[in-house]
């Protein structure tokens, strides 16, 4: 506090993104859209506020993002409004309310990155305001379309460097005949242990069972381990979808492990679902998705399926940071030209210099400190410069400047003609 003026800090949950982040957040960004354009896989921007009856009836009301999580609030117009606490439910919303639906070409491919919202407990790897990362397949009901989700996921973290660490966990809920069934046999065994289980699990034995077997609460997971396994009631067609899956996932060299217990904190998951992790160690989920049967018609559509899966920027930035080989190389790649006038003269050069660099994407900084050379030359190295261009008034009489590379420590001298020229050749490797 500075006299009687409140210092005023970011909200609870809520974090900033800058410096080393923000490159490393790009690099993960532009990484994952080069992979899922590689699908044919397109942009969608969806509003961050949407009506609230989409995500309860989205995203159900017996889901603990629904129930305890959601930032609601009432807008001037008395509307009921939510920030997304997701984003599969406002695609989804979009899907059908722009007739995307209404081509011959489905599944339209969508991949999406921004904020979402959720009224968390604040921890290590868990904020209110998080940014998602991540694509819809919307319009196919076909198991190879899950499996493209899941190799456009995998490929994409070999590509930053995480392929290595990573495995999927992978189950399948199967489909409403094998839910139907395993509800059944949930409540069945639950009926005896629910007086000694939390209020939220009373409550999720009528809303869904199968959210019980999400439970955090220490006290009632011995319940929950000896809980009957959803694979014990597939149908037919659901096993059999799921043995393809998988086939298709060993094909293509795909870590995974089938975890039987594994049923997603949303409800409108059906078929193949799954979670990515670090190997080594747990630090929550780093991604997660899976196939959903029913949510466009609930949501007013046709009866057609979908696949999405989402990453959470904040986990994966953090596993990049302890354990990606290429996390040096993404810091130190700033290749920059640092331009050291010495002089008044010299500066308004150095300007005229920096906008024609800047004219051919080359990117460069000036230093406009009145200071020594040696201390020009500490900050183009803090910098990670690659180049150092030195205008004195000397290099003004004569047009010639000297370029200096600052990692070989080798210098060159050209005449002012020449000189954006030799740069760009030094900088694109011409
Ligand atoms: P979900 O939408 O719940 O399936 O979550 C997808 C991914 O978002 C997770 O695998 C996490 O990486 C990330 N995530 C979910 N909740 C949070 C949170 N509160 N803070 C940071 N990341 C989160």
């Amino acid at each position: 506090m500075k006299g009687n003026i409140m210092e005023i800090r970011n909200v609870k949950g809520t974090h900033d993104i800058f410096g080393e982040d923000s490159r490393i957040y790009e690099y993960i960004y532009d990484n994952f859209v080069a992979f899922a354009s590689s699908y044919n896989t397109k942009h969608i921007i969806v509003p961050v506020i949407e009506q609230s009856d989409l995500f309860q009836r989205g995203v159900g009301e017996a889901s603990d993002v629904v129930r305890k999580e959601m930032y609601t609030f009432l807008d001037k117009g008395n509307r009921s409004i939510t920030l997304r606490p997701e984003f599969t439910a406002g695609i989804v919303r979009s899907f059908i309310q722009n007739k995307m639906y209404a081509t011959m070409d489905l599944p339209i491919k969508l991949y999406y990155c921004g904020p979402v919202f959720r009224y968390e407990r604040p921890q290590a790897g868990r904020y209110r305001q998080f940014e998602q990362l991540g694509v819809e397949f919307l319009g196919s009901d076909s198991e190879m379309v899950d499996v493209e989700t899941i190799s456009l996921a995998y490929n994409f973290l070999k590509s930053i460097g995480l392929g290595e660490i990573v495995v999927f966990k992978i189950n399948s809920l199967g489909d409403e005949e094998t839910r139907d069934n395993y509800r059944l046999a949930l409540k069945e065994y639950f009926k005896e242990h629910l007086e000694n289980m939390c209020d939220d699990c009373k409550n999720r034995y009528e809303l869904n069972p199968l959210r019980i077997l999400d439970c955090k609460v220490e006290d009632d997971k011995k319940y929950i381990v000896n809980a009957p396994r959803i694979n014990d009631f597939y149908s037919s067609n659901s096993k059999i979808r799921f043995e393809k899956t998988l086939k298709a996932l060993d094909l293509l060299k795909i870590p995974y492990v089938v975890d039987n217990t594994l049923v997603r904190g949303l409800d409108y998951y059906s078929e193949t679902v799954y979670e990515i992790h670090f190997k080594d160690e747990d630090i929550g989920a780093l991604g997660a998705g899976g196939h959903y049967s029913n949510l466009i018609e609930e949501l007013g559509g046709p009866k057609l399926s979908g696949v999405g899966f989402s990453f959470g920027i904040e986990r994966l930035l953090s596993l990049f940071k302890d354990k990606s080989p290429y996390y040096k190389q993404v810091i130190e790649q700033e290749q920059i030209v640092y331009i050291m006038p010495i002089g008044e003269e010299s500066v308004l050069k150095g300007m005229e210099i920096a906008s024609k660099l800047r004219e051919e994407y080359i990117p460069c900084e000036m230093c406009f400190d009145n200071v020594k050379f040696g201390a020009m030359f500490k900050k183009a190295n803090r910098l990670h410069a690659s180049y150092a261009l030195i205008i004195g008034e000397e290099e003004i009489k004569n047009d010639t400047y000297k370029i200096k590379d600052l990692e070989s420590a080798t210098q060159i001298e050209v005449s002012g003609e020449q000189l954006i020229d030799k740069i760009k050749q030094l900088f694109f490797h011409l």
